[in-house]
């Protein structure tokens, strides 16, 4: 058998479609692929070959309209020039020298996230969930920092998500993923999303801060209100916590905002980034004011590819596309317009939809039937999307698209509806 015929085989299975929400125990009867069988993928998925904006095309060349955005990663769309061109430049001269040694890519981005955010440093991940572990433990160190090594608490948010490291699994607290992973890490908190008085009532001696997602993301385009958001910040001034934000999904111009707290105007006092931040590059950060990382001191936390010379290179050409005028308000007016035509087909087709949810292009369809089967009859008229908490299928558009693809894609969801109803 040749190489290229291994690689090429399909993986055999259960074909099924499983919202990123929910991947179930498709394992169980997934039979003779060599991929560890933890994603409910298919032999039906398609595999894709070639990118080009906003679309993708598979191996036997069929082009499909992309607003899953590999799960809100690819925000400039799949080979973006100005990115790519950086990638090879960097890959020519050095890819990796390890945090032993200065990295101008690394100086220059942190710099620059910054100087743009309210934050004073950067720590570089490889990942969303690495970024919260690093966002965990400096909420942690802070509070040992001031004299208060009992204070290791953070109280977190039913329908969250973090990662699927063990801490981020416990802050998230989903029982479904926790299950089987022997004993929970201890220190996490759960109570309900927007409910202040249950916030006020969690916070004990032990508690070190408060971590959120100004809007959450697997839990289905869940916003935080304005008044929840401010009112959390007034808890963690008064009680001496630190406000953690998680915008691994809805920061770096999900909103239409840099950041998503710009657009509710609270400050954090450290914020995890990942997935938009490399465009696809795999990487991630928290960022933190001086006074909150004051614990974060040499030889407390590292990374051996954090921030790695590869990273950092395409990180600062994402930022030089984001950063160009009118970028982000183009991604912010683009949305809108999205969200009034989602509104008109909540209005056409009741029987399969019934809301709209979200912000800029962080926007998410409130399914009657179930998310699934709308996600799966988008597909068959050449649309990704991804399911979500709450029965919603997510929209996650590259920030670069054109009204004409909402056209498009609006079109490809009538049709879907449609046939639903049908
Ligand atoms: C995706 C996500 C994570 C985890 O990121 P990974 O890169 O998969 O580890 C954490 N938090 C939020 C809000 C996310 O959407």
């Amino acid at each position: 058998m040749s190489l290229n015929a291994k690689i090429d085989s399909p993986p055999v299975g259960k074909a099924m479609l499983e919202a990123s929400f929910s991947f179930s125990d498709a394992g169980a009867t997934r039979m003779s692929s060599a991929i560890m069988p933890t994603y409910g993928r298919g032999p039906t998925d398609p595999a894709f070959d070639r990118g080009e904006g906003p679309y993708l095309f598979t191996t036997d060349g069929k082009r499909y309209l992309d607003f899953a955005s590999g799960i809100a990663v690819t925000s400039l769309g799949h080979a973006h020039p100005v990115v790519v061109k950086a990638l090879i430049e960097q890959a020519q001269k050095v890819w990796h020298t390890s945090n032993l040694f200065r990295i101008p890519g690394q100086e220059k981005l942190a710099e620059r996230l910054t100087a743009n955010s309210f934050a004073d440093y950067a720590f570089f991940s490889n990942s969303g969930a690495e970024a919260l572990e690093g966002t965990i433990k400096l909420v942690r160190k802070y509070q040992y920092e001031n004299g208060h090594p009992e204070r290791y608490r953070i109280i977190t948010f039913e329908g969250a998500f973090h990662g699927r490291t063990l801490a981020t699994l416990a802050a998230a607290g989903n029982e479904k993923y926790l299950k089987g992973f022997g004993p929970k890490v201890d220190g996490f908190d759960q109570v309900a999303l927007n409910d202040l008085a249950a916030v006020k009532k969690a916070i004990g001696p032990e508690t070190a801060g408060i971590l959120v997602e100004p809007i959450q993301g697997e839990g289905g385009i869940r916003a935080c209100t304005p008044e929840f958001l401010k009112g959390l910040r007034a808890l963690c001034d008064e009680h001496g916590l630190l406000l953690a934000f998680d915008e691994v999904q809805c920061g770096m111009g999900r909103t239409g905002k840099l950041f998503a707290y710009q657009g509710y105007g609270v400050t954090p006092d450290v914020m995890a980034l990942a997935k938009s931040i490399g465009a696809g590059f795999p990487f991630g950060a928290f960022l933190a004011t001086k006074e909150a990382a004051k614990g974060m001191t040499a030889g407390t936390h590292g990374s051996t590819y954090g921030g790695n010379p590869l990273a950092m290179a395409v990180g600062n050409a994402v930022l030089d596309v984001m950063l160009t005028p009118g970028f982000l308000e183009h991604a912010q007016q683009t949305g809108s317009h999205l969200k009034q035509q989602l509104a008109m087909i909540v209005d056409k087709h009741p029987k399969v939809v019934k809301a709209v949810r979200g912000t800029g292009l962080m926007l998410g369809l409130e399914a009657v039937v179930e998310n699934t089967k709308l996600v799966e009859a988008c597909r068959a008229e050449g649309l990704l999307t991804v399911g979500g908490g709450e029965n919603v299928v997510r929209l996650a558009a590259p920030l670069i698209i054109e009204d004409k693809h909402v056209s498009e894609g609006i079109g490809m969801i009538d049709r879907a509806c449609s046939k639903l109803e049908g």
